[in-house]
């Protein structure tokens, strides 16, 4: 029997769509299971800067539908010393929660399994972040909204882009990792996309133009990931301008678009599945775990794995975008 009775719940790093309900169903599912839930305000420096406050079933009504995080978030500095994290930890300790849900990406996650490390603190995480970078989960709450974002987005770009016969780069988010680029490309109908983990390995820019664009097509889109390997869409445009100056290039970087609005149904779903399976785990006396999803099979990720691991590309849907772009 799990002897949490009062758990912190907070959202660290870069928001995104899903988190709130991601806190919704952490916070009713932990009062459903007869604990006690504190949200922690502005990630792991509220934690440390004392901005907690106790969440009734209540306090979660109604911010399904909203993007962003109602608990706010920020970098911390401080939570990478050791000295931050020893009066966060103080902090739990004077408010008596015994457990933490974080949600965020990457740096949310390593910095949890250091804290549960250095204190022995149980922390359960769940993966918050549009750039589905997370090994071990299929997907994480923010992409699939993200990816209709740039989808619709793309949509418009290309209506003008059909009027002009042009070369549009339009550079989408990800940090290093390509999943929104593959997948916004594929659902955009874009000719390419160019993602650090196979520019690495092959010249894109170069085979894409050496292949053709066809030259029936009117215009062409090609998503960039943000990247340094890649340059991102002005890197990738500065190296067409050069190297091919045929081509009428232009440049549309949707920038932080991308991470809001309403999340969509999948999100919602997704993240209140995760959200009940993080108290669950708990319950469990799992710690140290990130929630994560398999073949839509809830699944408990150690943070090591998560964090250390790159998750690969899946090369089959790059092939499929390569047949469908012809
Ligand atoms: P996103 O993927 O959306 O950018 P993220 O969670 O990766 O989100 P970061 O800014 O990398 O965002 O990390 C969020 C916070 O996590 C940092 O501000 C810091 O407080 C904490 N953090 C990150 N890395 C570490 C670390 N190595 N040690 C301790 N804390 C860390």
């Amino acid at each position: 029997m799990s002897m949490v009775k009062c758990i912190g719940i907070l959202t660290s790093g870069g928001d995104a769509p899903g988190m709130n309900a991601a806190i919704r169903a952490v916070t009713r599912a932990a009062i459903h299971n007869g604990m006690s839930v504190k949200g922690i305000y502005r990630g792991y420096k509220g934690l440390i800067t004392n901005e907690i406050k106790e969440f009734k079933t209540q306090d979660v009504s109604n911010i399904i539908p909203r993007g962003g995080t109602i608990l706010k978030t920020a970098r911390c500095e401080e939570f990478r010393t050791v000295e931050g994290r020893q009066l966060a930890y103080e902090r739990l300790v004077e408010h008596n929660i015994d457990a933490l849900v974080a949600i965020g990406g990457d740096g949310t996650l390593t910095g949890a399994r250091i804290f549960a490390q250095e204190f022995n603190y149980p922390v359960v995480g769940l993966p918050g972040t549009i750039d589905n970078d997370l090994f071990g989960t299929d997907v994480t709450i923010g992409y699939d909204t993200a990816l209709n974002t740039i989808m619709e987005c793309v949509d418009k770009i290309r209506d003008t882009a059909t009027s002009h016969e042009r070369l549009f780069f339009i550079e989408v988010m990800g940090r290093e990792a390509g999943f929104l680029a593959l997948n916004g490309a594929i659902a955009s109908g874009s000719e390419a996309a160019i993602i650090p983990e196979i520019y690495l390995e092959r010249d894109q820019l170069a085979e894409m133009i050496e292949t053709g664009f066809r030259k029936s097509k009117s215009s062409s889109i090609v998503l960039v990931a943000e990247s340094e390997v890649t340059g991102g869409a002005i890197g990738v445009a500065a190296r067409v301008k050069k190297e091919y100056p045929q081509f009428d290039v232009r440049v549309s970087i949707l920038g932080h678009l991308q991470r809001g609005g309403s999340p969509t149904a999948r999100d919602r779903i997704l993240a209140t599945r995760m959200g009940v399976a993080a108290i669950d785990a708990l319950l469990d006396d799992q710690r140290n775990v990130m929630i994560g999803i398999q073949n839509d099979a809830i699944v408990y990720v150690p943070f090591s794995k998560a964090i250390k691991n790159l998750k690969p590309i899946n090369p089959d849907i790059m092939k499929t975008l390569e047949i469908v772009s012809i």
